[in-house]
């Protein structure tokens, strides 16, 4: 039987988190932000742990920091050095797994990944996070779905730890161009990988890496 007491409090946990990153991701929390937890809790009507369990999810997704002396701190906006190195990381990663991914994907993985391509069609990246966040884990998914077909798993892991869509959208949040091209980007990492063609998924991902850091940082 389950405990349905546990389920609430995680529920709930996963509540408090969600309505913190759109704060976070709107501003409305300003990056470098202390957190107070007993204030937050009186706020948000809610008992101080399952805010301390949001808190540590949001610490995880990198969007809040956990320093000794001065407690929970909204994160800073990523700098050009940060998205320097999450690209430089995401480009030696990436490429190499759309490549391993190219010979062994199934269908049952394209349609997944044509779905993603739908979703991210059908839902803008602009705005506040409300509207956004559907395109964002849609492209996470994407890239996600391609690091699991490559049947990597610490890479898989490593991916995912990055938490790159959450770095990304801080960024696009303010300006977006080129939804055109990220698709068509995209549809050409599918195409290649539909192909089992590994040189062209390979070379496909990076192309799509290289423009997306330079529509964040022209
Ligand atoms: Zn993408």
């Amino acid at each position: 039987m389950q405990d349905t007491r546990v389920v609430t409090r995680v529920g709930l946990a996963e509540q408090v988190r969600a309505r913190l990153q759109e704060r976070i991701m709107d501003q409305d929390l300003a990056p470098g932000a202390r957190l107070n937890i007993d204030a937050l809790a009186r706020e948000m009507a809610v008992s101080t742990t399952p805010l301390r369990e949001a808190l540590a999810g949001l610490c995880a997704r990198g969007l809040v920091r956990n320093e000794a002396y001065l407690g929970f701190t909204v994160a800073p906006m990523p700098d050009q050095a940060f998205l320097r190195d999450l690209y430089e990381t995401r480009l030696r990663l990436e490429p190499w797994l759309a490549a391993q991914a190219a010979p062994r994907i199934t269908p049952q993985a394209i349609t997944r990944l044509r779905d993603c391509l739908a979703d991210m069609g059908a839902h803008v990246r602009r705005g506040p996070w409300q509207t956004h966040r559907t395109h964002a884990a849609a492209d996470e998914a994407f890239h996600g779905i391609i690091a699991e077909a490559s049947g990597n798993e610490p890479a898989r892991q490593a991916l995912t730890a990055l938490n790159a869509q959450v770095h990304a959208s801080r960024l696009y949040m303010k300006a977006q161009q080129g939804a055109e091209e990220t698709a068509r980007e995209h549809e050409a990492i599918v195409a290649a990988l539909w192909g089992h063609d590994a040189a062209a998924a390979e070379a496909a991902m990076a192309h799509h890496l290289t423009a997306s850091r330079e529509r964040l940082a022209p």
